[in-house]
């Protein structure tokens, strides 16, 4: 038997990523994604593994987005006995995501419970979570943290060595070499790839030449605006609203994009960029996941090290910003009158404690609610984007009249031009074909044309769910 690779999710599709590297001696799967999407498809996809789970020999996850780390507890359910690889922030990342994924869990399927069967079928709705917080304990004890470039045997004949992605904190490509009959194969599985010039984040390293690349291909036909722009904008939208006394409203992600923003606005407020408005960060998740990053200085980039560490600054805190856990604290910023910056989430809008910010400053034209994510089709966040006339929360009707502002340099994920700038680093004829994953059909396609027609490479390889390919 030979090597090979296979998908059973994050093939031909964005989410659920779960790719295996099978060699005669030992099947090794990386990434163990949640599939996301309608509810009641997507808890039979992710209860129902389509693999004997006890054969993974090892897991290697790359991220702590849940996307690619959501269905670990679901992997140990159904068998496996094995070790979880990853960097010590994706351990820490993935810990806070899985129990906030079982959290979730929990109240939908409570709340499942108190619908009628009917109803619970129409809405999509579950009454059973797909695993609860003593299976995410479970989990956590099999992670076995490996730093970046430490080369560590993890299978018969398999070596495993990470390399920064530039994602997120702590995110991974994972370099494989495997023995076999008497050679070396080299095969790296990139996880989600990142960006230059991302704020607090090292730039994506390149793993020394392998033979084959998975590579991601999200934004496979897209670019995005520099990433430089994003605070020089951001500056100017917190001028203006300040300006006019108005408050600027951000949903946020938790993990990675509200520390990225705290980050910027404590660049700003150092520069005296910005008027001296007070900050608050409104989420218990974000404040965890704050401390986080803060117990990982090994993933900072430069700019972070020479602006604070190396001054013994902390550069997640500073006097103007407040972080908010507590529900009393957060009631009391109703009240608030005057400028200020207000960063909650869910990201996009469709719950959490964002919504009774944006139902109190909606109606008022000096207030700004600026959009720094993807926000998917059918959340308040998608209807903000499209400046919706009016719009419903929690069932009651508001008039938009606040202004939405757009920021498009934030995304964590390279665009086809970062792509294309990052392979062509490689020699085409080692580095013997690109596979493709984890993006929808039309991005895999220009990102395979551009690969192939303008930078060379002569096998570029759309993987097919399930489908397996020889190294
Ligand atoms: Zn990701």
């Amino acid at each position: 038997m030979a090597t090979e690779i296979y998908s059973w999710g994050g093939a031909e599709e964005v989410t659920g990523s779960k790719h295996f590297l099978e060699t005669p001696h030992a099947c090794i799967e990386i990434d163990c994604g949640i599939f996301q999407g309608r509810r009641q498809e997507t808890f039979e996809r992710n209860r129902t593994l389509p693999f004997d789970a006890r054969s993974v020999d090892a897991c290697v996850l790359t991220h702590g987005h849940l996307d690619h780390c959501g269905n670990l507890p679901t992997l140990l359910r159904n068998g496996f006995k094995g070790p979880i690889y990853s960097t010590p922030a994706t351990r820490d990342i993935a810990r806070l995501v899985l129990l906030d994924s079982a959290h979730i869990q929990a109240s939908d399927a409570e709340y499942a419970k108190k619908l009628s069967s009917k109803k619970r079928r129409k809405q999509g709705f579950v009454a059973e979570p797909l695993y609860d917080q003593e299976d995410v304990d479970r989990t956590m004890e099999r992670f076995r943290p490996i730093r970046y470039q430490e080369r560590t045997a993890i299978a018969r004949g398999v070596h495993l060595t990470l390399y920064d992605a530039g994602h997120i904190l702590g995110s991974a490509m994972a370099l494989f070499e495997v023995e076999e009959g008497g050679k070396t194969r080299r095969v790296v599985f990139g996880g989600d790839m990142g960006r230059k010039n991302l704020p607090i984040l090292r730039d994506p390293q390149m793993p020394p030449s392998p033979d084959a690349f998975v590579s991601e291909s999200t934004y496979g036909d897209r670019l995005h605006e520099e990433i430089r722009e994003a605070r020089d904008q951001l500056g100017e939208v917190v001028r203006q609203t300040s300006e006019r006394g108005g408050k600027v409203i951000i949903p946020a992600f938790a993990v990675g994009r509200t520390q990225e923003l705290i980050f910027m606005l404590h660049l700003l407020s150092d520069e005296n960029a910005i008027p001296e408005i007070p900050i608050f960060v409104d989420s218990p998740m974000a404040v965890r996941a704050t401390s986080i990053f803060l117990d990982h200085p090994e993933c900072y980039d430069k700019e972070v090290l020479d602006a604070f560490v190396l001054h013994n600054e902390n550069p997640f805190g500073f006097e103007r910003l407040t972080l908010i856990r507590d529900v009393e604290e957060s009631k009391k910023l109703n009240s608030l009158h005057g400028p200020a910056i207000i960063i909650s989430s869910s990201g996009m809008a469709e719950g959490g404690r964002i919504l009774h910010h944006l139902m109190n400053t909606i109606e008022d034209p000096r207030n700004t609610i600026l959009i720094v994510g993807f926000m998917a089709a059918n959340t308040l966040g998608r209807r903000l984007v499209e400046r919706h006339e009016k719009v419903r929360i929690f069932g009651e009707e508001f008039r938009l009249r606040a202004r939405v502002k757009i920021l498009n340099a934030f995304s964590a994920h390279a665009d086809y031009e970062e792509l294309r700038s990052f392979f062509s680093g490689y020699q085409r004829d080692s580095l013997r074909e690109v596979f493709l994953v984890h993006g929808e059909e039309s991005a895999q396609k220009n990102l395979a044309r551009v690969l192939r027609e303008e930078e060379g490479f002569r096998r570029v390889t759309m993987v097919r769910y399930g489908e397996r390919y020889r190294l």
